[in-house]
């Protein structure tokens, strides 16, 4: 290979080095005949609070972080709702909170019947079974010796075990394995760490593979558009300081941006809608309305309470917790938001609406103010949320952040999920022994009524921090990519990352991402998938 890697050609370019782009990265390069080009904006993950699963929250706003926002929230009393998202080798991956969560089957036969064929349930199953590395080992559901280390929780704080058990007495069923056959109830969630220390896909995929003579990765390096030759795409240009860098791709380049860096870099590149892009003086090359609509997260609020307990993670940064670590134990091994589940709230559903999250902390402001005092948060999403945003330019500049809209409780029935899983936090908090752990409350609605606790939603509802669906894939006219994952109206050109999502999982997003990646590398590699057997009979 090249020294200059601009001097080189590269059969796949990558952008983006996150959950997705690390997997393609690793994958595409078992192949040694493959000349594979990973390009990141943010650096690398040497900085070593990128391991410590617990301090997740300390890395908002640093470095690694995006730092993007919502516009006004319509819904949410016109306030702008931050948006992390991760930035260097690992991409979100490096910086999330490690829950590993498949979402319910139902998510992705969902998909199939939206005529995403090759993307149900059994599908995708053999992918997240090939990714994974499950301590508890293999089994029908689960894989062991796949890249990706997934872990029982090995710190079980007791306000949480309080948590689980209050939820028990409420009558909610418990659960010790959310990915298992039923999805619904309490427990302790894994996560995907290994050792204590977190496994991002940079950790799990991009490492191990780092000596492939190869496989190039270049950080620091911000894809400013794709360059395309007529519609097919041949390279990208990039930006590394103030240099403008060119690398040239012979068979693909693969976006892997994410749900907000994926439709920018698109719409930068000339695909979207050609009256907005030539408002911004950009050159039109594949119509696609869809891009950067169709974005979907999950409505996050949570109720928080002081207490006088010991035992919270106020604090817990220090060196007891520290040498503990060391030996992959303690507090600082698990994320905070280790216990929780997935709960109906409402006996006629099928699946669970809501999921829940007990936090031995104050989480305040989106937590991005760090906790003056011990804390507990009681913490709930709208698993299948009907309300959609999107992404769009405002500046011809590639480096510009882009608009960002949610429309979180655009439609009324999410507000009336949140609220009905507010109102279950409420009592799960009147409930022993979770209540005899809970001081004073500090944020928490004026009174048991629909009006106060939408009015504490609108106050306080922020990002799940599953951005999904703006590029996504599917066979209706606001389809980005195709069924192969390749960006309709162009040659040589896939996105493959959380955007191509039809719809937000009922659940955390790093896990699918990784699963959709996987499935990518085998299309792109021209290889039969797996799980096409079962595809085949279900036809038949
Ligand atoms: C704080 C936080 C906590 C979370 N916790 C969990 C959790 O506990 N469990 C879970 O399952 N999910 C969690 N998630 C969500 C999950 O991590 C993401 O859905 C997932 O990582 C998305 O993967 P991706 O590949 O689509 O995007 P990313 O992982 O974000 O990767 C995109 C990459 O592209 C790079 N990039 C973007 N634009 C450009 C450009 N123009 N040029 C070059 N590079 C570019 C970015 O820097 C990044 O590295 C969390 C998210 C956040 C923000």
């Amino acid at each position: 290979m090249s020294a200059d890697p601009r001097d080189a050609t590269y059969d796949y370019v990558i952008v983006g080095a996150g959950s997705a782009g690390c997997v393609l990265a690793s994958r595409l390069s078992e192949d040694p005949d493959a000349r594979v080009l990973l390009l990141e904006a943010g650096g690398p993950d040497s900085d070593e609070m990128l391991q410590i699963p617990a301090v997740f929250a300390t890395l908002l706003r640093t470095d690694h972080d995006w730092d993007h926002s919502t516009g006004p929230e319509p819904e949410c009393d016109n306030r702008r709702v931050y948006l992390p998202r991760g930035k260097g080798l690992g991409g979100t991956s490096s910086t999330n909170a490690t829950i590993y969560i498949r979402g319910h089957r139902r998510d992705y036969d969902e998909w199939r019947e939206l005529g995403c064929e090759g993307w149900g349930w059994d599908d995708l199953l053999p992918y997240f079974k090939r990714a994974e590395d499950n301590e508890r080992g293999a089994s029908a559901l689960h894989g062991a010796g796949g890249p990706l280390a997934v872990s029982d929780v090995r710190h079980r704080n007791a306000i949480q075990q309080a948590f689980i058990e209050a939820a028990a007495v409420h009558g909610l069923p418990a659960n010790d394995d959310f990915n298992g056959p039923d999805q619904e109830g309490i427990g302790w969630y894994q996560t995907t760490t290994r050792d204590g220390l977190r496994a991002s896909t940079a950790a799990a995929y991009l490492h191990p593979a780092a000596s492939r003579p190869n496989l190039t990765v270049e950080t620091r390096v911000h894809a400013l558009n794709i360059i395309f030759k007529g519609t097919r795409a041949v390279g990208v240009a990039g930006l590394r300081l103030d240099e403008r860098l060119e690398f040239r791709a012979e068979r693909e380049v693969i976006v892997c941006a994410g749900a907000y860096g994926s439709p920018q870099l698109l719409m930068q590149s000339g695909i979207g809608r050609p009256d907005e892009l030539a408002q911004l003086g950009i050159w039109s090359v594949s119509d696609l309305p869809g891009v950067g609509c169709n974005l979907q997260d999950h409505p996050f609020a949570e109720i928080v309470f002081l207490t006088d307990r010991d035992d919270t993670m106020f604090g817990a940064f220090n060196e007891t917790n520290l040498e503990l670590l060391e030996q992959g134990q303690g507090p600082l091994t698990a994320p905070g938001l280790q216990a929780g589940g997935f709960v109906r709230t409402d006996d006629g559903l099928e699946t669970p609406d809501v999921q829940l999250y007990c936090i031995p902390a104050l989480l305040r402001d989106e937590a991005l103010v760090p906790a003056h005092a011990p804390g507990v948060t009681l913490a709930q999403c709208v698993t299948k949320p009907a309300s959609t945003g999107y992404v769009a330019l405002v500046s011809p500049d590639p480096t510009a952040k882009p608009l960002i809209v949610h429309n979180y409780y655009a439609e009324p029935a999410d507000l009336r999920t949140q609220i009905a899983g507010t109102r279950l936090c409420m009592e799960l908090a009147r409930t022993q022994p979770l209540a005899g752990c809970l001081g004073e409350p500090y944020q928490y609605p004026a009174s048991d009524s629909d009006a106060d606790i939408a009015a504490m939603l609108r106050r306080h509802t922020g990002s799940g921090l599953h951005a999904t669906s703006s590029c996504k894939l599917g066979v209706d006219e606001l389809a980005v990519v195709d069924l192969e994952l390749r960006v309709r109206g162009t040659d040589g050109l896939r996105v493959v990352d959380a955007s191509v999502m039809p719809s937000v999982p009922r659940g955390n997003t790093n896990a699918p991402t990784i699963a959709i990646a996987e499935r990518a590398a085998d299309l792109i590699r021209g290889r039969t998938p797996l799980g096409d057997e079962t595809a085949r009979a279900r036809v038949a």
